[in-house]
């Protein structure tokens, strides 16, 4: 234990291809298709830290709907044995309810919309701000 476990989607700024990256591995994180170095995630990382790609330091979090479906799926087939013993309605605001506490959040960066999965902090942070987003956009130079 004490090395980081989680994961992160990255766009790469030279060829744009976009991936989920994971850091237990390596703590220098590649681009896996132009091989540009995209930032280090140094060991015990967590989101009260800025963050590696640009050195932001304001995420948010927002549910990882990357893992919907895939949640959904087992969801729907442990419950359809519920719903066929009880009514369709409680079954399915059952499954809201059971959303909404598995589906796991992503952070996401203001500034480089890194999303950053697994890594401690996750709780602190708030949802999306709009605000909060131009903040970063406006300083951002031209692009
Ligand atoms: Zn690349
Ligand atoms: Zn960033």
């Amino acid at each position: 234990m004490g090395s980081v476990t989680g994961s992160f989607s990255y766009e790469c700024d030279d060829c744009g291809v976009f991936k989920i990256y994971s850091v237990e591995n390596s703590p220098v994180i590649h681009c896996s298709s132009c091989n540009k170095k995209l930032g280090t995630i140094p060991k015990h990382w967590s989101l009260n830290k800025s963050c590696p790609f640009c050195q932001c330091k304001s995420y948010y979090k927002r549910k990882d709907f990357n893992q919907i479906i895939g949640i959904t799926i087992i969801i729907v087939g442990a419950i359809l044995s519920i719903i066929y013993n009880y009514f369709i309605l409680m079954g399915f605001a059952f499954l809201d309810i059971l959303m909404y506490y598995i589906v796991p959040d992503v952070a996401v960066c203001y500034k480089c919309s890194a999303e950053l999965r697994g890594f401690d902090g996750m709780d602190s942070l708030e949802v999306f701000d709009h605000h909060k987003a131009e903040l970063y956009h406006y300083s951002q130079d031209g692009k």
